[in-house]
């Protein structure tokens, strides 16, 4: 039942896999947000695990992260392509439009982030988080299908469940970020920690709320917010899709090699 790609998101990412089966996955983070769906695309296995659960019940700062990532490194999962909605920061970042982030800013708290907060001290780079091989896979499938899609930008990952303030949004925006979601962190960089490739497709909701003052852009509603989720998710299916079948069974990125570099050192007694 392995599988060594996996995808990470939410409804409607269902329909992509043939003869899906379930299977649950203890870790000894607890159980990950739902089971996983383990079936074939073009003659590859892949793995899909609902982040907020099936039902979706799963706040964002309730998600199991770390038993998520451990669950799919358990499968044998070594790449990982994730959906994330996201609100925009900026102008240019359009609703309705997808992103290959390179880059995050950490604003949660109190998420567990490490697998290694026990007896072995490991600083692992988060410098460039994304895998840039799979960053330029998908940019390269989106462009030959006339996707909108930006080619990299910076992801703000806030606790929620709450949105952001005026303020908090103004702020994050002058701070030269280009978008906003709740999901992103830790779920990265425990997977750096795995040694898995991490690639994420943020998907354009709305803008946030530093840009509703502004006259030229007006604040979407609710309607338009869910007919774009659902072009949103259509995209992105058609994204991964293409990712999958073109994907080469190499890996040529740092991603496989990330704990090589990192300190480990056994605390002094
Ligand atoms: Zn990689």
């Amino acid at each position: 039942m392995d599988a060594t790609i996996g995808i990470i998101g939410g409804s409607g990412l269902y329909s992509l896999l043939d003869d899906a089966e379930e299977v649950n996955v203890e870790t000894k983070y607890g159980k990950p947000s739902d089971a996983i769906s383990i079936g074939t695309l073009f003659g590859k296995k892949v793995a899909f695990l609902p982040r907020h659960s099936r039902r979706h019940t799963i706040q964002p700062h309730r998600i199991p992260f770390r038993a998520n990532i451990d669950a799919l490194s358990q499968l044998g999962v070594v790449r990982v392509i994730a959906t994330n909605a996201v609100g925009s920061l900026k102008p240019d970042y359009k609703p309705g439009e997808l992103a290959l982030p390179d880059q995050f800013v950490n604003a949660t708290h109190g998420r567990h982030d490490t697998f290694f907060d026990e007896d072995v001290v490991v600083h692992v780079s988060s410098a460039e988080p994304y895998c840039p091989q799979l960053r330029e896979l998908a940019a390269g499938i989106a462009e030959k299908e006339k996707i909108p899609m930006h080619g990299s930008g910076t992801v703000v990952v806030i606790n929620g469940p709450r949105f952001s303030s005026k303020a908090e949004s103004m702020a994050f925006s002058a701070q030269g970020h280009h978008m906003i979601g709740m999901t992103q962190y830790p779920e990265i960089v425990l997977a750096r920690e795995k040694q898995i490739c991490y690639m994420g497709i943020a998907l354009v909701t709305d803008y946030d709320a530093g840009l509703a003052g502004r006259p030229d852009i007006k604040p979407v509603t609710n309607t338009e917010v869910t007919r774009i989720s659902s072009q949103n998710i259509e995209k992105a299916v058609r994204v991964i899709s293409g990712m999958i079948k073109d994907m080469p069974s190499e890996r040529l990125c740092e991603c496989s090699r990330a704990l090589e570099g990192a300190v480990a050192t056994k605390p002094q007694k």
